[in-house]
């Protein structure tokens, strides 16, 4: 070490120890030589420019940088690149070394990921610098994924190393990492990574349930693994008839998953059965893996009965991640359940090093699976071209569109588009082209007509009708929540503002000439008079009729070139007196139940979620602070609840009585042809069908209405006459009961 002249002994040992693991790691001896020549530059850099730095633990800052390269090459799979980059990520933000010396030794390329790991400078002004911070990254991820898998690799140190640290900052940055680098890890498919830093997350977070949890692990370890023998045992001589090398496994799951159950499912961990996860891995030639993958299925199904529903194939389609592997559950020995994954050696390393893995693999993968990243950077490139400047909006955005999960849709000639969770069919019409999505008129889902709010189900078929007069108007950014669909929308009613206001100052410039002053002298005084922001907007606020040009007479004087405001004693306004508003009642009678075959011995209120029905399947619901609840069984609640308090639950069953009514509320879409579609979606029901309107609201957009209608009616009967009755009206394409609100 010929430059850390400025280390104690001690030190130095230390770093020459983790610097000889960091090449014994990454098999040094086989690089070509110059990698091994920059490797060694970049330490000697590094070594030297960090000399005078210690880390928290009171250890040199050397060793962060080393045990980074070595997480980079180890942990995620990378090559010299990218471990010269770990090596030097913190000389230009924390030394005296500048990015121009980085360029002049290791070239372009190692500086453009440097650069991209060097935090911003001049944050002034900036709301949150961290967010800032992230963008910039993402930007560089574009140009170089290796960026962020740097930083992923520095995260991963640092919150394994965050024991040194103080509490209030442990805190802070596990939250960091919860919110941003948890879910970036789960994205770009580093699954031990982000599993690691959900643990990590939790030891600061609850440190006592952690410390719990990890022992109560230890100690039943050998009986775990007893009975994981037990499993495989029956599994093995078939297994080896198929001819493949294989090995199987049986991992705990993560401190935090376990701890997850505990918490959603409300049982001790004595009672978590499946603490574990049985994989068999295959070593099989890529065309050969989804056949014997399934004929590991059937191996292991024929010995432990499977539960059908629990099947996961994500061979034929893997997840948006990346992420391929066959999912069942079995009924193992003692009728315990157990999860067993079923892969290829190359599906369980793109499962474990996802994005890392996946570049590796590129050439020869399926189109699938080379798509799915590709696709990814194709949506972070977007959002970044699309954002505004604003660092935060940008983060909730890149949250909302990039970390859910997708629902896969279809375009008219059967193509898949991969959307965010929870995007509508406007989404997707801007997600197939701006124009398309600008000038959308109308959208079928399937065959029928949809509102453009409509959220997009797995499998849907989309087909979006233009028309060149449609515009987007400010109603339709609540129809959408893609980032890019937001933005475009966004821009266009800004240009479309533009251009009105246009209007709006050459209505002013007249007024102006007709009053013979000075357009320029005077417009800042009316902006002001008139509380706007700024020009533009008055413009637009005079083009929209806000602002009455014939008023200025009535407001102003003229004095030489110039508006001077007449002033006013200020008005005093009367407080209005309140109006009394009548809450309508909820029922007109009070219904009558059989709870557990009991008549009038249970107090008992009906489900504000799903409004049950005189008529429709219930049951009763012990609450432990509201008494009695009735559900019905289709409520979504309904499953949760029974799965998981099946003691509190009652038996429910109607004494029919015809003087009660309820609360039904229907969804009622449709085309909407002019104002007549109110008038006779109120005539059916009021005078065909007789029944009671308590709320009305309709929407249109463009030509669709979607309508949502509280009825008042006697039982399911009464119910289901009404949602025929309107189906069957004249541009009504669907009635569908809420099944809750
Ligand atoms: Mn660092």
């Amino acid at each position: 070490m010929p430059t850390a002249v400025h280390y104690k002994e001690e030190d130095k040992k230390l770093i020459r120890r983790a610097y000889r693991k960091l090449l014994k790691s990454i098999q040094v001896e086989d690089m070509n030589p110059t990698d091994r020549a920059n490797i060694r530059k970049a330490y000697d850099l590094a070594v030297e420019a960090h000399s005078k730095q210690r880390r928290k633990s009171g250890e040199p800052y050397i060793l962060h940088p080393i045990e980074v390269a070595r997480i980079c090459a180890i942990e995620i799979g990378l090559g010299p690149t990218a471990i010269i980059s770990a090596l030097l990520h913190d000389v230009v933000e924390d030394t005296e070394v500048t990015l121009e010396e980085v360029r002049e030794t290791f070239g372009d390329r190692i500086t453009l990921i440097v650069d991209g790991l060097t935090k911003l400078d001049g944050l002034y002004n900036v709301e949150s610098p961290q967010a800032e911070n992230f963008k910039k990254v993402l930007r560089t991820l574009v140009e170089d994924v290796r960026v962020v898998l740097i930083k992923m690799a520095d995260r991963v140190h640092n919150m394994r190393t965050l024991g040194a640290m103080p509490r209030h900052k442990q805190l802070k940055i596990a939250a960091e990492t919860d919110y941003i680098y948890a879910p970036l890890a789960h994205r770009l498919g580093l699954y031990n990574i982000k599993t690691e830093f959900q643990d990590l997350i939790m030891k600061v977070k609850e440190p006592d349930t952690y410390r719990d949890i990890t022992n109560k692990l230890q100690d039943t370890e050998q009986k775990r693994n007893r009975y994981i023998n037990e499993f495989i045992q029956p599994l093995t001589k078939a297994l080896q008839d198929i001819g493949y090398p294989y090995r199987i496994t049986g991992r705990p799951k993560s401190i935090y998953s376990i701890w997850n159950k505990i918490k959603t499912k409300k049982v001790p961990f004595e009672e978590i059965y499946d603490l574990f996860a049985i994989r068999i891995i295959l070593d099989v030639p890529m065309k050969l893996e989804k056949r014997i993958c399934w004929m590991v299925y059937s191996i292991v199904t024929d010995v432990h009965r499977p539960i059908p529903e629990r099947l996961k194939d994500w061979i034929t389609t893997p997840k948006s991640n990346g992420y391929e592997s066959l999912h069942t559950t079995v009924v193992g020995p003692k009728g315990q359940f157990v999860e067993v994954q079923i892969r290829s050696e190359r599906m369980d390393e793109i499962a474990e090093r996802g994005f890392a893995a996946h570049w590796k693999y590129k050439g020869i993968s399926t189109g699938a699976q080379a798509d799915v990243y590709d696709n990814w950077l194709d949506s972070v490139r977007e959002i970044l071209e699309n954002s505004d400047s604003d660092a935060m909006e940008f983060l909730s955005d890149f949250k909302t569109n990039l970390f859910k999960e997708e629902v896969y849709v279809y375009t008219p000639k059967g193509d898949m588009k991969i959307l965010p969770k929870g995007a509508t069919a406007l989404d997707f019409a801007f997600s197939i082209h701006t124009d398309i999505g600008y000038h959308c008129a109308a959208i079928k889902v399937n065959n029928k007509l949809v509102p453009m709010g409509y959220k997009l189900q797995n499998g849907d078929q989309v087909t979006i009708t233009t028309n060149k007069n449609q515009r987007p108007n400010e109603a339709w950014l609540k129809m959408v929540v893609t980032g890019k669909a937001r933005a475009k929308i966004r821009s266009a009613l800004r240009e479309n503002r533009r251009k009105q206001g246009e209007f709006g100052r050459e209505s002013l410039e007249r007024k102006c000439r007709n009053l013979k002053i000075d357009f320029e002298e005077n417009v800042d005084t009316l902006v002001k008079f008139y509380q706007f922001n700024s020009r533009p907007d008055l413009y637009f606020g005079i083009a929209s009729e806000q602002v009455n040009l014939q008023e200025i007479k009535e407001n102003f004087q003229v004095e030489g070139n110039k508006l001077v405001p007449i002033e006013r004693e200020k008005q005093v306004v009367e407080p209005e007196t309140p109006v009394e508003v009548k809450r309508p009642r909820k029922y007109e009678g009070k219904p009558r139940l059989m709870i557990n075959g009991s008549l009038d011995e249970y107090e008992y209120t009906l489900a504000s979620c799903c409004n049950p029905v005189q008529g429709d399947d219930v049951f009763g619901y012990l609450t432990t602070h509201a008494g009695l609840k009735i559900h019905r069984t289709t409520c979504p609640n309904a499953t949760h609840l029974m799965a998981n308090y099946g003691y509190r639950v009652m038996k429910a069953e109607w004494v029919i009585s015809t003087n009660t009514s309820f609360v039904a509320e229907l969804i009622i879409t449709g085309v909407d042809d002019g104002p007549g579609v109110i008038e006779r979606l109120s005539r059916s029901i009021a005078s065909d069908l007789g029944l009671n309107i308590r709320s009305f609201f309709i929407e249109g957009h463009e030509g669709y209405f979607e309508g949502k209608i509280n009825l008042l009616v006697a039982n399911t009967n009464q119910l289901n006459v009404a949602i025929r009755g309107l189906q069957n009206l004249e541009g009504v394409s669907s009635v569908t009961r809420l099944e809750t609100n």
